[in-house]
């Protein structure tokens, strides 16, 4: 699943293509939103402003209209010169917004809506994120008691949850666990007030370090995430290890499934306590 680091790259890439442009052509597979758009015409509009929510995309139009969409899985956004030959089948495509100079296309991404700026403020999904890892006026206090809302919660799973904070996706929480040297099991009632601080801290560091990291392996052709093919500073510490010894102390990473929809979560059983 992309994680918020990842939306957040993509935002401003679209940010840099499209903001202050003239929308010349908008399409969509989803009926719903090609009936929106009847009404309310995409083209013609200027792009005010991209920008991500967690792991929610907004573009935004002039004349108080919004594109929301969500990537879920396997959903990505590229970004083509135009008459430039797509790398993944039109069939995928979900989503178009042209301009001259640019056209963004959304492959296989599943929720996309058109909204005003009244259905945006009462929207349930974007009212309920908690404050984002990336957002410059984070408020790391607040996360601290949004987790003391979920104490029987383990701190991996709460780092998941979208309501206490958002962005962190399921290769990420491994990784700040890892850093932060915290059994992703535990509890968090088991945790002080300045132990979940020092995460918090662990994890804004890490998707910082992941928005500029991958900033320079981007292709302006592509959306996609490229956890491979990072400079060796930001390598993987546990995620997707099992059974290989710990690049800190050699101990074998463990991995299990958890959850309802049993993702894996990773950990080192001798550097986390
Ligand atoms: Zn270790």
């Amino acid at each position: 699943m992309p994680e918020g680091d990842t939306i957040f790259r993509t935002a401003q890439a679209l940010q840099r293509a499209l903001a202050g442009r003239v929308v010349t052509r908008f399409d969509s597979v989803y009926p719903s939103i090609i009936r929106v758009a009847e009404d309310h015409p995409v083209a013609g509009r200027t792009v005010e402003a991209v920008r991500a929510r967690g792991k929610h995309l907004l573009i935004t139009f002039s004349g108080d209209l919004t594109l929301h969409t969500h990537m879920r899985m396997n959903g990505s956004w590229h970004i083509y010169r135009p008459g430039e030959r797509w790398q993944r089948s039109s069939r995928d495509m979900r989503v178009l917004v042209g301009t001259d100079a640019f056209v963004a296309v959304g492959f296989n991404v599943p929720v996309v809506e058109l909204l005003s700026g009244r259905d945006l403020a009462r929207h349930e999904q974007l009212r309920a994120l908690g404050p984002d890892l990336l957002d410059p006026e984070f408020d790391a206090s607040e996360v601290v008691g949004r987790l003391r809302d979920h104490r029987a919660d383990s701190i991996g799973d709460a780092l998941l949850n979208q309501r206490v904070m958002a962005g962190i996706g399921n290769v990420l929480k491994s990784e700040i666990l890892f850093v932060a040297r915290i059994d992703p099991f535990r509890p968090i009632q088991s945790l002080s007030d300045d132990g979940l601080t020092h995460i918090v801290g662990v994890a804004r560091e890490l998707m910082h370090a992941n928005v500029l990291g991958r900033m320079r392996t981007l292709s302006p052709a592509t959306g996609r995430r490229t956890t491979r093919s990072l400079d060796p500073n930001a390598k993987l510490w546990v995620y997707g290890r099992d059974r290989r010894p710990c690049r800190r102390c050699g101990a074998l990473i463990q991995s299990r499934k958890t959850g309802m929809d049993a993702r894996l979560t990773y950990w080192c059983p001798r550097c986390q306590i």
